[in-house]
């Protein structure tokens, strides 16, 4: 008989849908398209190669749009969370912007690198970045002219991944917030998760591919799910419903 333990470690994964509600348009996995622009073209290291004025220019008006946007119920409830939970907390995103960070959370992991970061690939150091990288700037510690977006590419790998399953591995709760379910390796945090015996609970829009894989599918807007769900793990009563198999925790 398994034994019911207390919800303490919880992973959250949040995708494009959450930052959509903020105004923020992301990469689309149906179409292929990011912004109308083809994603071959502005999110691969070939398509860098190829134009990088283009790319650097596409990643300068994102990085505009980011500090124009702001953070929504969602993001402000998940910085609740954050400040309030004080079991293990991850909050995985793929977004590229800070709106998490600005609506409070701290133990964010952006998987898909950052909108406000450019690296450097001669002396491969990070820097905050507000600016422009179209106009060439200089590294700020080596001086060379060779600063990229810190964004994760198609055919590059995603960032801290060892960390991401460690903590999947150790989840009771595992939540997934406006993802579509298309793309991996996030796709497959669902399956990881619940392989360790966490409950899993997805929060979005409309069914997504993954639907299937969770013990509970909430169908809805992130700006009114998420914070309705923060609410219900801080007073206790939370959490997925109980599956069958599972005596009464109370
Ligand atoms: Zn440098």
């Amino acid at each position: 008989m398994q034994v019911m333990h207390a919800l303490r470690n919880i992973v959250i994964l949040s995708g494009a849908g959450i930052s959509a509600e903020s105004g923020l348009r992301t990469f689309r996995a149906e179409d292929g398209l990011w912004e109308d622009h083809p994603v071959e073209q502005v999110a691969t290291p070939e398509g860098f190669a190829r134009d990088p004025a283009l790319v650097q220019r596409f990643y300068d008006e994102r990085r505009a749009d980011v500090l124009a946007a702001r953070p929504n119920p969602a993001h402000e409830a998940l910085g609740r969370l954050d400040r309030e939970w004080t079991g293990e907390l991850l909050m995985v995103t793929q977004n590229i912007d800070d709106l998490h960070e600005r609506g409070g959370a701290r133990r964010v992991l952006h998987m898909h690198g950052e909108a406000l970061s450019a690296w450097c690939t001669a002396c491969d150091t990070r820097h905050r970045w507000d600016g422009r990288l179209g106009d060439g700037p200089a590294c700020p510690d080596c001086g060379e002219a060779m600063l990229r977006p810190d964004i994760v590419w198609f055919g590059e790998m995603p960032y801290r991944m060892d960390e991401i399953f460690d903590a999947l591995a150790r989840a009771d709760l595992f939540v997934s917030i406006g993802t579509s379910g298309a793309v991996y390796p996030a796709a497959g945090f669902v399956q990881q998760a619940a392989a360790h015996g966490a409950r899993t609970l997805e929060l979005n829009l409309e069914r997504s591919l993954g639907s299937r894989l969770f013990d509970e599918t909430r169908l809805g807007p992130a700006g009114e799910l998420v914070p309705r769900w923060v609410d219900e793990l801080l007073s206790g009563s939370s959490g997925p419903a109980p599956s069958m198999a599972d005596p009464p925790s109370e």
